[in-house]
């Protein structure tokens, strides 16, 4: 059986650094669900598919042309693995997420993630709905003010402008939509162990769960 460790929180908190890390320290496999999400968002675009057709969006949901190699996300043979990053597709990603019948569609897809030696799965609802029984559950927080000035601090790196104060408030609408939908809402696991991560630079979250992995 593979050990499962699930690391869900808001965007921007650091969980992807974490998740990847702490996959190549165990030598696990890595999911990042998000991705898949983001990928769905894409296909609706690509394929224009309104965003109430909720039949069309669950049909494709359900044969989604996804393959993830070597770090790429490839679609129907397209490698997509930077145009999903972007607010636009990310934006699609979470008016699709809340569509019930989408996330059950996906389910089975993000378990069979869970091979041996273990998985790291990263995302929204990793501890409390895609595998409720993983051995270790970590939440990370911080607050939309610091993850905004991560993000902005990101974008300027790649040479991008960005508005701090736009950027906050799109980060505050998308919680706001992730934590208010009615299908798995974006919240802890009643057995996670949350870190906030505000004060803590991402070498001493790594740390901080690495500890914790190995108590
Ligand atoms: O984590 P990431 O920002 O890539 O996720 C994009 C969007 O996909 C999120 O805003 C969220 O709405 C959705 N998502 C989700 N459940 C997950 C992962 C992502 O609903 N497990």
């Amino acid at each position: 059986m593979a050990t499962v460790i699930t690391i869900d929180g808001p965007s921007g908190v650091g969980k992807g650094t974490l998740a990847q890390w702490l996959a190549e320290q165990a030598g696990f496999h890595f999911l990042d669900s998000g991705a898949i999400y983001r990928s769905l968002a894409y296909g609706v675009m690509r394929d224009k598919l309104a965003l109430d057709d909720i039949n069309a969006i669950t049909a494709l949901a359900k044969q989604l042309p996804v393959e993830f190699k070597a770090g790429a996300i490839i679609y129907a043979g397209v490698d997509i693995t930077s145009i999903v990053r972007t607010e636009e597709v990310a934006s699609v990603a979470s008016q699709v997420a809340p569509i019930a019948a989408v996330r059950a569609a996906l389910l089975a897809r993000q378990q069979a993630f869970a091979q041996a030696p273990g998985l790291i799965a990263d995302g929204r609802d990793m501890g409390t709905v895609v595998f409720p029984d993983a051995d270790l559950k970590l939440f990370l927080t911080a607050s939309a003010e610091i993850r905004a000035e991560r993000r902005v601090k990101q974008l300027k790196k790649q040479g991008n402008d960005a508005n701090i104060n736009q950027i906050i408030q799109d980060i505050k609408a998308r919680d706001q939509r992730d934590a208010s939908r009615e299908t798995a809402p974006l919240k802890p696991a009643d057995d996670a162990i949350t870190i906030d991560t505000s004060d803590l630079d991402i070498n001493q979250v790594c740390q901080n769960a690495l500890s914790l992995l190995h108590k």
